[in-house]
């Protein structure tokens, strides 16, 4: 149910609401809107009293049902599009935020020499992976911590915060020290107890779409991350499994709008796993921006062909910097900026 208060009500008020609402057995999430204040009380409704009977406070202008599964994740709960800080970077505003780097963080001068390439191209946030998710038991699985400072080193030297994926429970407070966002893998987008631990820390998430899931699981996976305090969260398309074989996965760009229709949390497009290749990335990226993505997330190795992971579907600096002139008109051409 969301609790919709009258105008200009004070905090104390917005308080004394949440208050009546725990009270009768729900999690209250307050979502501070341009016009309104409204109060999502989540919780299973049978067996606890009716959230109706909020309407007879007189701070209360109405109470109504969420009709999708999905509660602090949809446009019904917050109609206004939300906004993700990651240190001064803004995801979901007017300007559409690019995260480039390697698949892998393999050493400090790779980090070093890609971060610095990025940055000069106009990458707003550094990606790399310390801990990789491996189809294969023998394959590369990152450098772990070692990972992470070098990842820390390259954020001290280019001003950029950094993106990197936590695999595991256990190593979520690790990876929080270091990392700006915590990315959820595809594999890891229903690892629930993964959700509600990256909940509670408070640091953005960036959560990609699993390789099978749909939207609305997909937005449910987001919602364990909301309904743990945190509100911090950005959706991350990057393919899912077709019949189709050309290409590593099928960058489904049906889900950015349909996402945007759905929820008011910040859209990016990973065109790099999504396609597989990185002749095919550019094209994608551009898609991607057109059809209202509010940022990319992108592969980008000094070496491609040298990479201990994703090295196909990498793309060189020099690729990467005039991939980033050509979306600037695009972003232009949508009402965005780079
Ligand atoms: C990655 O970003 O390197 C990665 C492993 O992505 P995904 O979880 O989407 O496969
Ligand atoms: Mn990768």
């Amino acid at each position: 149910m969301i609790i919709i208060l009258k105008s200009g009500v004070a905090d104390a008020e917005v308080d004394a609401v949440c208050r009546r609402i725990t009270e009768m057995g729900y999690a209250p999430h307050v979502i501070r809107g341009e016009f309104k204040t409204v109060v999502a009380a989540v919780g299973e409704e049978r067996g606890r009293p009716d959230l109706r009977l909020l309407e007879a406070m007189e701070t209360v202008e109405s109470v109504m049902p969420v009709q999708q599964p999905y509660k602090l994740a949809s446009r019904e709960v917050r109609p206004e599009p939300s906004e993700v800080r990651v240190n001064g970077v803004v995801v979901g505003g007017r300007a559409v935020v690019v995260m480039a780097g390697p698949c892998s963080v393999e050493s400090e001068p790779q980090m070093r020499e890609v971060a610095v390439a990025v940055k000069a191209a106009g990458a707003r946030i550094l990606r790399g992976g310390a801990y990789k998710p491996r189809t294969s038991p023998y394959a590369f699985q990152g450098l772990k911590e070692q990972g992470l400072q070098y990842l820390a080193e390259a954020r001290k030297q280019t001003g950029l915060p950094v993106v990197t994926e936590v695999l595991e429970t256990e190593s979520v407070e690790l990876v929080a020290e270091y990392a700006d966002v915590l990315q959820i893998g595809a594999r890891n987008v229903q690892n629930f107890t993964l959700l509600r631990r990256v909940g509670e820390m408070g640091k953005p998430v960036l959560l990609k779409r699993g390789m099978a899931t749909s939207i609305q699981e997909f937005l449910l996976s987001a919602e364990y991350v909301l309904a743990a305090g945190n509100a911090s969260v950005i959706l991350c398309e990057r393919g899912i499994r077709t019949f189709e074989t050309t290409t590593r996965f099928t960058l489904d760009l049906n889900a950015v709008p349909v996402l945007k229709k759905l929820s008011h949390l910040p859209v990016v497009v990973d065109p790099s796993h999504g396609t597989g290749h990185w002749d095919l990335v550019a094209p994608m990226a551009k898609a991607a921006v057109a059809c209202g993505a509010d940022g990319l997330i992108i592969e980008v190795h000094p070496r491609p062909e040298e990479a201990l992971s994703d090295g196909p579907q990498s793309l060189k600096p020099s690729k990467f910097a005039q991939l980033m002139r050509e979306l600037a008109p695009v972003a232009e051409a949508v009402g965005r900026a780079l």
